[in-house]
């Protein structure tokens, strides 16, 4: 089944899946070097397994591969990159944070040789489900977060275009190899300073050419399911449309909808995958309140252009949690959906 044979209002996720309780302990073992290299694979193809069969179960329309092939969101994709080198992280002692996780400078011009593995991320995940996929990459800004210029990168942005380079390609073999939906992850908009023009020029420079629906999400942050950015979106419109997107995927369930507004504000007609689901909270909602939100939105959107997701990624939630969560965003967009379909 292709992106192309939908339902109204289809639902889908933003990218990582809850991590299984085995998968914790495997992954201490596998930093003790305990497990050998056919231990690992198979570690991590049995976690890409498991997070596909729940998005099945519960009936999401178009499921990833839960990122399990990658740890904490990208840390990953630095171990393919070649000069790079890793510094101690800023802080040691207690809460971990965004302060917490490990950083790097660069020796030299960074080289990403064998790509950034998304595409075989993609293909491995072809091969476990009849489901369209959406496929997940890191935008450019994204990818230099954790690491501090160094020369011949003037600053951060020298450092993004690069990445913007690495990213491209990787898009295109990522439709080569049958994507159709393609995300770019940018919670740096909203996280990191910088010129709102130098970000979409970075965007549309990644995604040039990339024949697939290109969405671009654009969140607060999510690690220890807090957010780091101003939870705003309004300062961004409309530059933000002169990103080559054919569709927004923001939050809107942790911040109890607000600015949703901003759809009918700028005359938006561009898909919207709105977030109804708020994955900092163990509150589970109900499908009447998952409904009661996608009401809210249709004021403001059409709802042939409307996408369901959940606000971000669900990797800091328990998976007992996150199963329900999936279950009620089913659920009530369903309630929606017949209700529509009923009135036409
Ligand atoms: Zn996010």
């Amino acid at each position: 089944m292709s992106t192309n044979e939908l339902p109204l209002l289809p639902t889908t996720v933003i990218g990582s899946h809850a991590i299984p309780s085995w998968f914790w302990t495997a992954i201490e073992s596998i930093d003790k070097d305990e497990y050998g290299p056919t231990d690992i694979t198979e570690t991590f193809n049995d976690a890409v397994t498991i997070a596909i069969q729940d998005q099945e179960q519960t009936g999401i329309d178009i499921i990833s591969d839960g990122e399990m092939q990658r740890w904490y969101f990208v840390q990953k994709f630095y171990s393919r990159m070649k000069g790079l080198v890793n510094d101690p992280p800023l802080r040691k002692i207690g809460l971990y944070g965004y302060d917490t996780p490990p950083r790097y400078h660069n020796t030299s011009r960074i080289e990403v040789p064998n790509g950034l593995g998304i595409v075989e991320e993609f293909s491995a995940a072809k091969t476990k489900t009849n489901k369209p996929i959406k496929a997940t990459c890191p935008g450019p800004l994204t990818l230099t977060m954790h690491i501090r210029p160094h020369k011949p990168y003037n600053n951060r942005l020298d450092l993004a275009n690069d990445f913007a380079e690495v990213i491209n390609l990787e898009l295109k073999n990522l439709v080569k190899a049958g994507a159709d939906y393609i995300q770019l992850d940018e919670p740096s908009f909203a996280v990191i300073p910088g010129e709102l023009d130098d970000w979409v020029n970075l965007f549309n420079k990644a995604t040039n050419g990339v024949n697939a629906k290109i969405a671009l999400h654009i969140c607060f942050g999510n690690l220890t399911s807090r957010p780091r950015g101003k939870r705003t979106y309004e300062w961004m419109f409309p530059k933000v449309l002169e990103t080559n997107s054919d569709q927004l995927v923001l939050e809107y369930a942790n911040r109890e909808m607000s600015e949703i507004n901003l759809w009918k504000k700028f005359n938006i007609t561009r898909e919207l995958g709105a977030g109804v689901i708020d994955i900092k909270s163990f509150y589970i909602e109900t499908p009447e309140d998952v409904a009661e939100r996608i009401d809210a939105i249709l004021q403001y959107c059409d709802p042939e252009k409307l996408y369901i997701n959940p606000d971000c990624g669900f990797f800091q939630l328990p998976r007992w949690v996150t199963v329900k969560k999936l279950e009620a965003m089913v659920k009530g967009t369903k309630i929606v959906r017949q209700k529509l379909l009923g009135n036409s």
